[in-house]
């Protein structure tokens, strides 16, 4: 109580709408937007295991790496790399029409390695203290969004959950992480 009486000026994220959001961690003006924010999360997340995918997929201790393997590897741009190697900043050898191959150390020395988005379980030992989790009926009206999408993006990540009696019981830090991460 009080709790829904609050009323904070927010912009949705989605769409940009301005609006006036009922918890102070909401960020999407309505289920709609909820549920469009939860699929583009879905989509990052894909996409994200497909780039694992290839990287895994480059010996490392191969030094000269193609153009698309350094966008991939190191978060840039063909431009930006193109851009580096006429300056002279990084060294390739041109092996003829789209066959660039860029020095890896170079690029490395340059450029932080890419975090690699773990959106793993963080918790080993799981506390299913009603204080530590969520109901999918919480969920969803925090983060406004509907009860299927909860159940969807739940599976998506195998995030656990434990069913007592008439709920399911999910833990609070990993749907904070999922649904919180911008
Ligand atoms: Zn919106």
């Amino acid at each position: 109580m009080g709790y829904s009486k609050m009323k904070i000026p927010k912009v949705c994220e989605i769409c940009g709408t301005p609006f006036l959001a009922k918890t102070i961690i909401t960020r999407y003006c309505s289920h709609k937007c909820g549920n469009a924010a939860a699929r583009k999360l879905a989509k990052e997340r894909e996409a994200e295991v497909i780039r694992q995918k290839f990287i895994s997929s480059i010996p490392r201790d191969r030094l000269y790496i193609s153009v698309r393997e350094a966008c991939v590897l190191f978060n840039l741009s063909k431009d930006t790399i193109h851009r580096l190697i006429r300056s002279g900043r990084i060294s390739a050898i041109n092996m003829g029409v789209r066959l660039t191959r860029i020095n890896r150390d170079h690029l490395e020395s340059m450029f932080p390695k890419m975090e690699t988005v773990n959106l793993k379980p963080v918790t080993t030992k799981l506390n299913y203290d009603k204080e530590e989790c969520y109901t999918i009926g919480e969920i969803s009206k925090k983060f406004e969004v509907s009860d299927s999408t909860v159940n969807k993006t739940i599976r998506k990540y195998s995030i656990p959950k434990k069913q007592i009696g008439r709920f399911v019981y999910v833990p609070k830090v990993e749907i904070d992480r999922i649904f919180s991460r911008k």
